[in-house]
């Protein structure tokens, strides 16, 4: 028997057709001889109507009880596909994160998973039954409900994969596998056969959603085989691979391209310049757990200085209060912001070779009359900030500058 690890995500198990449809799919693998534990993420579009249910009653809901919130739309998903499986006749059971004991930190919505006891998981298995677990959520050492941030299944199926030394991970969602950059905005977008998991993490960390940062972080850790398909048509999908599998000579320059649109910058300016300042500016930041991403700091003139820096634009409110609190502190002159910006960033393992990426990148941009921003860039990728309403129109012609849009080798 193999041991097979499947999730679906929330458009996968939408309706009750697709969950029915998800159970036939199971059961053509149990039969076919597959040990099989499922990771369901909540009904489309249930999460973000819970998260907006509770902010009918609260502009800022406690941490703890949004947890204890959001997790329940897993909760019905895993029930259903249960149902579904045992309607038909097969061995199933449905359970949350706590039951299976996915051992997480305490910083809910955005926990870690520390730790699965896979002990529940494989009895079941070798009783026979097809095991559903609830993705996205966890459970902490003082037994509270945690979750693991948005697009969180795929972390969950990637990290019990590892836990049961799982064969393969297949993640089953709405597009046939990995583009080159998100089809949804790019048409000529094509699938890849595969990327190295390397390449997935940038693109996964710098907007692509198709797969969560964090699971391809654990994927890459533990080797665990990983693919991502779709779950409305048959195919090949595409497979994640590791270094020692990949023969970078033949890496082609440019990959894909990743972008985030919803993403926030602020500048502080004029602050007098002397060692500490970025410290001084950015901890209170990082100690409200907002995750700064680009930072720029101008040369210092006459003794003081501009910083500029990136965050989610969830988090742009919070950040700027605690700039304009720090402005009286720092003697600064004064806070701006704008939080109508997003990053594109394109990422190859093949730049590490190749010069020239940059100069294509910012002539594209020129060209088409879109003003750069911010640029920051590391081994493998290039990420600018531009304005978002420039996002479509730059993705569209990077993607054909950089011949993505043609097969190569
Ligand atoms: P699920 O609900 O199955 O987890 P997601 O919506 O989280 O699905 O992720 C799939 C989506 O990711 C696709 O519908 C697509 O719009 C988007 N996406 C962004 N970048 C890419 C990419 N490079 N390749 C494929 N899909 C991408
Ligand atoms: N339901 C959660 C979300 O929408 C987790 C997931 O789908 O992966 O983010
Ligand atoms: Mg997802």
């Amino acid at each position: 028997m193999t041991l097979i690890v499947e999730k679906f995500g929330g458009t996968s198990v939408g309706s009750v057709e697709r969950i029915n449809a998800v159970a036939d799919h199971l059961i053509e693998k149990h039969q076919a001889g597959e040990q099989l534990v499922v990771v369901v993420s909540a009904m489309s579009g249930e999460t973000n109507r819970l998260i907006k249910l509770a902010h009918e009653i609260c502009a800022k809901p406690p941490a703890r009880e949004m947890d204890v919130l959001v997790s329940t739309g897993e909760q019905v998903t895993i029930a259903l596909l249960a149902m579904a499986l045992q309607q038909r006749g097969t061995q199933a059971r449905s359970y949350t994160g706590g039951q299976v004991s996915i051992k997480t930190d305490r910083v809910h919505s955005k926990a870690r998973i520390l730790g699965i006891d896979s002990a529940k998981i494989l009895e079941d298995l070798a009783l026979g039954r097809i095991v559903v677990v609830a993705g996205f959520q966890g459970i902490d050492d003082g037994g509270n409900i945690t979750t693991l941030g948005r697009g969180g299944s795929d972390t969950t199926a990637v990290a019990v994969a590892a836990a049961i030394n799982a064969a393969e991970c297949r993640i089953y969602t709405d597009v046939d596998g990995i583009y080159t950059t998100d089809p949804r905005v790019v048409p000529e977008a094509r699938r890849l056969k595969s990327i190295t998991a390397e390449e997935m993490l940038e693109l996964a960390s710098l907007g692509a959603k198709v797969l969560q940062t964090r699971s391809v972080e654990f994927a890459n850790k533990y080797r665990v085989p990983l693919r991502v398909l779709s779950s409305f048509e048959k195919g090949e999908g595409t497979l994640i691979t590791y270094d020692d599998e990949t023969n970078s000579m033949e890496a082609p320059l440019i990959s894909g391209i990743a972008f985030q649109r919803d993403e926030a910058k602020l500048t502080i300016r004029g602050i007098p310049d002397h060692p500490g300042v970025a410290h001084t500016v950015l901890g209170p930041i990082s100690e409200s757990h907002i995750n700064v991403d680009v930072i720029l700091q101008n040369a210092s003139e006459k003794g003081f200085t501009d910083l500029t820096f990136t965050v989610p634009r969830g988090d742009y409110e919070a950040s700027l209060e605690i700039l304009q609190r720090l402005v009286g502190e720092l003697n600064a002159q004064d806070v701006k912001g704008d939080d109508k910006i997003a990053k594109i960033s394109v990422v190859g393992v093949g730049m590490r070779s190749h010069s020239g990426v940059a100069n294509t990148m910012f002539k594209t941009l020129a060209d088409n009359d879109i003003n750069i921003q911010m640029i920051s860039t590391s081994e493998i990728k290039i990420s600018v900030i531009i304005d978002e309403s420039k996002l479509e129109t730059a993705v569209q012609a990077l993607h054909a500058a950089f011949g993505l849009d043609k097969e190569s080798g």
